[in-house]
């Protein structure tokens, strides 16, 4: 709960931005009971999220207060918080701290305020900190690299640039691939789905970019050691290997186009003809980028990808017209993508705006010593600091203190605690979630609300389990291993990267942290229905189920190899993302004026409503860091002055 508010706090912000609230009487009464509230969880010395384990994401405490304002059930009348502001952003994640900095690199006397629902702030981009052993182990809660299938803009390379990151530099520094030298990606096929429990290291890389054949004698070796049918095997082969064209007569645009109509998945089946038994082994590959099956992903994308079976399509590089944005890696021929993650992924982003934002909150001054730094969370919202944010504080309602065209404040409600508070400021960005903002801003137009209804977004798990030693992999010969047909569809140790005096595992004898993946979908219905049935199956499942499959897994896999959970597994953290990737419009099921010019839903979504503007990587229905930057930028672009 909010601390009594300074006396400080109370006239500077009146002063600065919210001429009229006190006349309205809304403020003296309320704020005298606010200050009777006992200190946040957040300002109390010692509070530290990035520790926490189990179950973490969408972790419990988060997410009731808005699914109650969601089924009508309003929160209290809120008590002022007596505090004002020149800005407040709904959202702490990158989008929402980016839109601070936008902000006061144009208005730097600007007091902000950022309230965000979760216990920690990255929004996405969280931080996973263990300590197994004595040794520091970090992983991503959430968004892991610096990647984008576009360049980043000039915006968004500018922000990595004064955060003092340069991802190819940093890549070429810092990752060291060789800690795991050796060492190959495989394949565990599972009792339930392939009739026996076998893990085949030595699974040979895909085709190069889709568009050469692979090498037919290391596919042969491998296939040879699977449980899979000779019928399977030969289709596999043929698809890894083959140089048929399967669109005779059509030259590539024509192929494309064609490809942007069906799923890899009957791309397989109906045009490459094989065998049902063959889906199993290819079924999850696009679980980690699109958090569905082949089933629901376009081929198109799937050759974009640099999945097999293209070969000899000859396609020319380059993004196909109709899907030039989601045609993903089939971009401009030319553009360098960014490939570079922090141990923590993205969080190191998030923790760098922090920085900025509240120097006091963390220590340091470079990309390097940032990395082990602890973040102070009492500093956050601290009386008097110039940007304050809030953790564990659900909008509930964001309204214009009067006529949308007149209104000179806008309203922000939030529920902390238990307890509703109401603050002002004149502008407000939404740097929040689409579908939530039309039951907080129930006044917007009915389109709108529409618009930001459509997307449903992507619901997916990063589990990370803290090991104790990684011998039984390195026996295995594998740093990563799909499990197709299992609860999680993979298991890799993580990438190692040093960084500043961060330290990757470099001997199996050291602990790791293993990345483990689960998409709750659900093939058979459209992406959207899959993703629908997919949250409500994350937010039912309890941690304990997880823990049980969890653990279940890493016996079958590795067990044989001498990895006993019991003894190794140090700690579990279940990343669950019931609301995670922004919806990207995808050709198999969304209307075709989407990819013909639009308008598409996002757009109309984030229009400005009088004083509120609305951020969000869901603002530009792409689910990427730079995209989250760059509708920050726009919207901070389109608040008003005064
Ligand atoms: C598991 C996962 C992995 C990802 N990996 C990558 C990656 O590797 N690279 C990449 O570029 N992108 C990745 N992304 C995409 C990622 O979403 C974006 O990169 C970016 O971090 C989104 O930032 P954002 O600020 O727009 O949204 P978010 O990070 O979602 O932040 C919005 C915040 O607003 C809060 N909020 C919502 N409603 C309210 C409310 N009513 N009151 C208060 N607060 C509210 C949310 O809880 C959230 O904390 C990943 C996403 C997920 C889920």
């Amino acid at each position: 709960m909010p601390r009594r508010p300074a006396r400080r706090d109370f006239l500077n912000g009146i002063a600065i931005g919210a001429g009229g609230i006190l006349a309205s009487g809304w403020l003296a009464p309320a704020a005298a009971d606010a200050a009777a509230d006992p200190p946040a969880a957040q300002d109390i010395p010692g509070y530290y999220p990035p520790d926490l384990t189990g179950m973490r994401g969408s972790h419990r405490g988060s997410y009731e207060t808005a699914h109650a304002e969601r089924d009508g059930a309003h929160p209290a009348a809120p008590r002022a918080t007596g505090e004002a502001y020149d800005l407040i952003i709904v959202g702490a994640g990158i989008g929402g701290l980016a839109a601070a900095h936008f902000y006061r690199a144009r208005q730097p006397a600007a007091r902000i305020l950022i309230l965000d629902n979760h216990d920690d702030f990255g929004g996405h981009a969280k931080r996973n900190e263990f300590h197994v052993d004595g040794r520091m182990l970090l992983a991503n809660g959430g968004t892991w690299a610096i990647e984008s299938p576009f360049p980043y803009s000039p915006v968004a390379a500018g922000l990595l640039a004064e955060l003092g990151i340069d991802p190819p530099r940093l890549e070429q520094r810092d990752h060291h691939a060789q800690y795991y030298g050796g060492l190959s990606r495989g394949v565990f096929f599972d009792r339930e789905t392939f009739g026996v429990d076998r893990l085949v290291p030595g699974l040979p890389p895909t085709s190069a970019d889709g568009r050469a054949a692979a090498s037919p004698a290391k596919w042969e070796t491998f296939l040879a050691r699977t449980p899979l049918a000779a019928q399977a095997r030969a289709d596999i082969l043929e698809i890894e290997t083959g140089t048929r064209d399967y669109f005779p007569g059509l030259d590539s645009d024509a192929k494309k186009d064609k490809l942007s109509r069906m799923s890899y998945q009957d791309y397989l089946r109906n045009v490459v003809g094989a065998h049902p038994s063959v889906i199993p082994f290819y079924a999850a590959r696009t679980y980690d980028l699109f958090a569905v099956g082949i089933d629901g992903v376009t081929a198109l994308d799937c050759w974009g990808l640099g999945f097999a079976g293209f070969a000899g399509l000859r396609l020319t590089p380059g993004a196909y017209p109709r899907m030039g944005f989601t045609a993903m890696g089939a971009a401009t021929p030319g553009q360098a993508p960014y490939t570079f993650h922090f141990p923590d992924g993205n969080a190191t982003v998030a923790r760098l705006l922090v920085r900025k934002l509240v120097p006091d909150s963390l220590a340091g001054t470079t990309v390097d010593d940032i990395v082990t730094a602890a973040a102070d969370y009492p500093k956050l919202d601290a009386d008097g600091a110039p940007v304050r944010i809030r953790l564990s504080s659900t909008v509930v309602a964001v309204e214009h203190a009067g006529p949308v065209e007149t209104a000179r404040a806008v309203e922000v409600r939030y529920v902390r605690g238990g307890s509703t508070y109401a603050v002002r400021a004149p502008r407000v960005v939404m740097a929040s979630w689409n579908m939530m903002i039309p039951y907080i801003i129930p006044t917007l137009p009915a389109e709108q609300k529409d618009a930001l209804h459509y997307g449903v977004k992507v619901p997916l798990v990063y589990t990370k389990v803290a090991i104790r030693n990684w011998r039984a992999f390195a026996q295995l010969g594998v740093s990563a291993i799909e499990t197709p047909g299992m609860y999680h569809s993979s298991i890799e140790l993580d990438e190692p990267i040093d960084i500043g005096t961060y330290r990757a595992s470099r001997s199996p004898d050291e602990p790791v942290v293993l990345r483990l993946l689960r998409a709750p979908c659900k093939p058979g219905l459209s992406e959207r229905d899959q993703h629908r049935v997919g949250r409500a199956e994350l937010l039912a499942t309890p941690f304990a189920v997880f823990e049980t499959n969890i653990r279940d897994q890493l016996a079958r896999v590795l067990g044989p190899a001498g990895f006993d959970p019991a003894r190794d597994v140090a700690a579990i953290t279940v990343n669950r993302w019931p609301h995670g990737y922004a919806y990207e419009y995808n050709p198999l099921w969304d209307p075709e004026s989407f990819f013909a010019g639009g308008p598409t839903p996002n757009m109309l979504a984030r229009k400005p409503f009088g004083r509120i503007t609305i951020a969000n990587s869901d603002a530009a229905a792409a689910a990427y860091t730079d995209q989250a930057i760059d509708q920050a930028y726009r919207a901070v672009d389109e608040l008003p002055e005064n």
